[in-house]
């Protein structure tokens, strides 16, 4: 592989940058900012941050239940954004899109409102060993109270998943089989569609994590057939604060409310109440408008430049990055060749902590994570207590990764001093 190859794909890929205020930034020790912890929290073009100061400035009102000028300014925006991202994902209908708080609480609804209708002891939810622990951690505690028994796919050496047992682990018992699409530590990309075969095989449902997939390439819930797909804003150029929740419409129809309050339902009784139809069932109190506006406007962002693009993007930076750091002596990669993985890179250097890594390069101004990454058994398959993870994006720049390799190359000479 050439490693000096410019990347090029994303045409204007400084005109991108351009659209990001932040990424103008010199930070207080002199160093522009190279910001690589895109895995944890993308950065907000100009368009999402204009579009949510315009609500608050002209339109700024509770939606859906008043009847003046303001409020029904609102709810079209804040409808519009739903409509912006069940076309996004291709969803049949935007009453499939439930607005949540983020991917953990998507993970969340459909474990107390679909989990508690449907698990019980005898029955298995089955996940894999490399989940974020948003799709660990619901599980476990639902599985106290219901008393199912919650299963997991392990993982290669390689770091992909090891479907060679899945005959033994997706059974007529299983239920729910629930996974990431692609890992937020190996980058591993997993194989949807064969998956959810798999599953459709014995009858059970699945729920795709699709935290790391939904904002760095193009996803087709219809052409994926998943029951349920679950994302943040965040990531994907969108405010903090709202995410997504798409369900099959039968499964949202049949599932009862995870939260009571007002919104969600038709009718209040003192004998008892009526729901809302959905989505609205599962959208108790006010919802976070300006967010979902801005998530609206990130989803318009994204669709301009183009998903594909963004994906090829992810990929020769990737390439580029996975062939640069294998240059690095003591640096081991977790998980699959640079072919078979999303735009992120999780690392380990010998004889350094991650987060001894993380503030090294920080000095330089590249901002990485290091840590578990919420994903605990999976550093445990690989006997790594934590890594280093760089992460990248469509406004990133070979020349980035460059100025990463030089600060770990400091930070080795650093440590050997
Ligand atoms: N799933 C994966 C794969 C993730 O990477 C993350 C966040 O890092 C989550 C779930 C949780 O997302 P959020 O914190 O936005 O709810």
């Amino acid at each position: 592989m050439n490693v000096s190859a410019p990347i090029s794909t994303l045409d204007g890929a400084e005109a991108v940058r351009q659209d990001f205020p932040i990424l103008q930034r010199v930070l207080p020790n002199g160093r522009p900012l190279v910001y690589l912890d895109n895995a944890a929290s993308s950065q907000k073009p100009e368009a999402v941050i204009r579009a949510m100061d315009d609500y608050y400035r002209r339109y700024n009102a509770n939606v859906h239940r008043g009847v003046h000028t303001l409020s029904e300014e609102a709810t079209a925006a804040f409808e519009a954004a739903r409509a912006k991202v069940a076309h996004f994902i291709h969803a049949p209908s935007a009453r499939q899109i439930v607005f949540t708080r983020g991917s953990t609480e998507g993970i969340n609804l459909v474990a107390y409102a679909w989990g508690r209708a449907n698990l019980g002891p005898g029955d298995e939810v089955l996940i894999t060993q490399m989940e974020h622990h948003a799709n660990i951690v619901p599980w476990q505690i639902l599985q106290e109270q219901l008393g199912f028994t919650l299963r997991y796919v392990p993982l290669t050496d390689q770091g992909t998943l090891d479907l060679s047992q899945l005959d033994t682990l997706l059974t007529e018992r299983t239920k729910l089989f629930s996974f990431v699409h692609a890992s937020n530590v190996l980058g591993t990309i997993n194989p949807v569609t064969e998956l959810v075969a798999a599953a459709r095989a014995v009858g059970a449902r699945v729920l795709v994590d699709g935290a790391q997939s939904v904002p760095h390439m193009p996803v087709d819930v219809q052409a994926l057939d998943v029951d349920f797909l679950v994302f943040s804003s965040h990531k994907m150029c969108g405010p903090t604060g709202i995410g997504v929740l798409y369900a099959k419409r039968e499964l949202l129809e049949a599932m009862p409310p995870f939260m009571g309050g007002g919104e969600m339902i038709r009718e209040v009784k003192l004998t008892g109440s009526k729901w809302n139809s959905v989505p609205y069932k599962f959208e108790p109190g006010t919802p976070a408008i300006a967010e979902a506006i801005g998530l609206g406007a990130a989803v318009d962002y994204l669709t301009e430049v183009g998903m594909e693009r963004v994906l090829a993007h992810d990929r020769e930076l990737v390439q580029y990055a996975y062939a640069r750091m294998s240059e690095v002596e003591g640096l081991r990669i977790l998980g699959p060749g640079p072919d078979a993985r999303g735009g992120l890179i999780a690392f380990t250097l010998e004889g350094i902590h991650p987060h001894d890594i993380s503030a090294i390069l920080d000095r330089a101004g590249v901002a990485i994570r290091a840590g578990h990454h919420c994903a605990q058994p999976l550093h445990d398959r690989y006997s790594v207590p934590a890594s280093a993870r760089a992460s990248f994006y469509l406004y990133n720049s070979a020349s980035e990764i460059d100025v990463l390799i030089d600060a770990l190359q400091d930070a080795q000479n650093v440590f050997m001093l």
